[in-house]
């Protein structure tokens, strides 16, 4: 080894020690015949110092010479700091150097390389790696390093097999697009990157596997987010002969075995809500649950009194805001102007403020007495000193644009704390969902979710209100998993291509595999995957996984340090028997 330690090592207990450490110059500081260094490395900071008299000569000006991002190699004897750095673990020492070899210059940084930076992202993506060495970021890795070093353990542990499936596939129905590759060998065909390894998981049930999980690479050729990554990773699991409560369960120990291991939070109760009362009460199937404000629909109190905006509205319901009746006239006018814009795309905001003397002032005072008033705060469970925002409009899109008002509300109020974690199982998800664009039903999970036996008859007459056996797991609004109990027959599965507009013969040749196998003895099986990254973030306290990937792709889907996507050369063109032509 180049070094006896690390720079994160050493203690008062190792004063006197000839030590030699090894890493990279964080910053010098010369005051003329004194001159320490800031030695870094993945451990830690370790302060050198070079002193004029005891230090000689040479070595004094090899280490004026030092620059930012050099790597060396220093030995010396450690000792006491008469001025302690109870910020760093090493503040109690230095080292007094006595040899130094300069094992690799550096040019001078793009920015600096500490917690605090002066880099941009754009140059800090292209100079990921040096990015990288920023103990800040580091964190962010090493703390995705234990969140997979648990998850495997946790799932080895409940006899879960890590079976790793193919890559170059063909293509997998998530919803996105696929990536896709040409096959040399076979002129003109192309292979699918996985959006997940749906099928194949099933496959391995069909196998005997019986417990199948694998922390993977997923694809999906979508429009870019900060929560997307056109690869990202999954914990993809599946499980043989369960129902939908084993599945649940089983995944919720998980969830809470990694925060009890890697955060020390012990998570409780994972509440459970269907998918209508999600919609109906947060107007949103991925729930925040740090903070109330849920819904309240007002429609048999707001209309009928001649304000025709809430007459003619198909829905009226709002939400409130606890102690928020402070908001001023113009920070109100804000709010209506915030819920207004494009994006959320209301056509406008009523409020009533509950004023601390118990008196309500509203925004249609006109069209409410006092007493009408006193009925709505009364619905809310208002109290003196709250808020109450009411939309209106068609029911969908009002309860959307209330589900972000309500957000916003949460987040101006500080209740989306980050430390406080609010996991949330969605169950009852519909199985179809109608695309206007198309004009045909879609699956709102995947085509290989099974429809809750019951509402099996509804998929001829009703199949919008057709149930499946699908759920998800949010925490604080995010959705971090989502899975289902699947189809496990060839009847079923054509029946659903069916309901989803394939021919029996587009179904075969996509998907004749999954039926075949179907016919061979599968047995009941369900599953789940989890967005790893998400999971990550959340467990960080942020709401970009890019942090948590270590080379991360930029919003354009590129890679700014490699450069890439890049054209090809002709030759390699050729070779897979592809012309480009560009439309303009
Ligand atoms: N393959 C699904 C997904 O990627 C998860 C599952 O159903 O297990 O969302």
């Amino acid at each position: 080894m180049l070094r006896t330690h690390t720079c994160g090592e050493l203690r008062l207990d190792h004063v006197n020690q000839k030590v030699t450490l090894a890493g990279w110059v964080q910053r010098v500081r010369n005051k003329g015949g004194l001159i320490w260094v800031d030695l870094r490395d993945r451990y830690g900071v370790t302060q050198l110092i070079f002193e004029e008299g005891s230090t000689e000569k040479e070595l004094l000006e090899k280490a004026a010479q030092l620059g930012r991002e050099f790597v060396i190699q220093a030995s010396g004897k450690v000792i006491e700091r008469t001025s302690k750095n109870d910020k760093i673990p090493t503040g109690a020492i230095e080292i007094k150097a006595e040899e130094l070899t300069v094992l690799n210059p550096a040019k001078v940084p793009p920015f600096i390389i500490e917690d605090e930076t002066d880099g941009g992202d754009d140059l800090r993506m292209k100079y990921r790696y040096l990015d990288l060495r920023r103990g800040v970021v580091r964190e962010k890795l090493q703390l995705r390093h234990r969140m997979m070093q648990e998850t495997r353990k946790y799932m080895d542990g409940q006899g879960f097999i890590e079976v790793e499936t193919p890559v170059l596939i063909k293509s997998t129905p998530e919803g996105a697009r696929d990536f896709v590759v040409p096959s040399r060998v076979n002129p003109g065909e192309f292979y699918a990157l996985p959006q997940s390894p749906q099928t194949f998981k099933q496959l391995l049930m069909v196998s005997g596997f019986d417990r199948y999980f694998q922390i993977v690479k997923c694809f999906r050729d979508e429009d870019l987010r900060a929560d997307r990554q056109p690869e990202f990773t999954q914990i993809d699991c599946e499980m043989s002969f369960v129902n939908q409560e084993d599945i649940l369960m089983t995944f919720e120990g998980l969830v809470k075995s990694l925060f009890r291991e890697v955060k020390g939070i012990e998570l409780g109760e994972v509440d459970r809500m269907t998918f209508e009362d999600a919609m109906k009460g947060y107007g949103n199937d991925k729930p925040d649950l740090r903070f109330g404000m849920k819904f309240v629909e007002l429609d048999h109190l707001a209309k009928g009194k001649g304000f025709s905006i809430f007459d003619q509205a198909e829905l009226v319901v709002g939400i409130n805001a606890q102690g928020a009746a402070g908001y001023t006239r113009k920070q109100v006018d804000e709010l209506t102007d915030w819920v207004k814009r494009p994006q959320i795309g209301a056509k406008g905001l009523v409020y009533v403020r509950y004023n601390e003397d118990g008196s309500l002032k509203s925004s249609v005072d006109k069209f409410y007495s006092q007493e009408d008033l006193s009925a709505w705060a009364e619905a809310f469970g208002a109290k003196p000193g709250d808020l109450m925002l009411v939309l209106s409009g068609d029911a969908k899109s009002t309860r959307k644009q209330l589900s972000e008002l309500r957000l916003k509300m949460g987040e101006d109020l500080g209740l989306r704390d980050r430390n406080v974690f609010k996991p949330l199982w969605v169950i009852d998800f519909p199985l179809l969902e109608w695309d206007e664009e198309t004009q045909r039903y879609h699956a709102m999970h995947h085509p290989f979710t099974s429809p809750k036996r019951e509402d099996i008859p509804l998929l001829e007459s009703d199949p919008g209100s057709v149930r499946a056996n699908a759920y998800d797991l949010v925490i604080n609004g995010v959705e971090i998993g989502g899975g289902s109990i699947r189809i496990h027959d060839r009847a079923t599965q054509q029946l659903m291509f069916t309901h989803l507009g394939f021919t029996p013969e587009e179904a075969q040749k996509q998907f004749g595999f999954l039926m075949e196998a179907f016919e061979y003895g599968a047995p009941p099986h369900g599953g789940i995957a989890f967005g790893f990254d998400r999971l990550c973030a959340i467990f960080g306290g942020s709401d970009s996984i890019r942090d948590y990937i270590a080379f991360p792709k930029n919003n354009s889907g590129r890679d700014v340090m490699i450069d890439t996507p890049s054209t090809i050369s002709e030759d390699q063109l050729q070779e897979l028997s592809i012309k480009v032509a560009l439309k303009k």
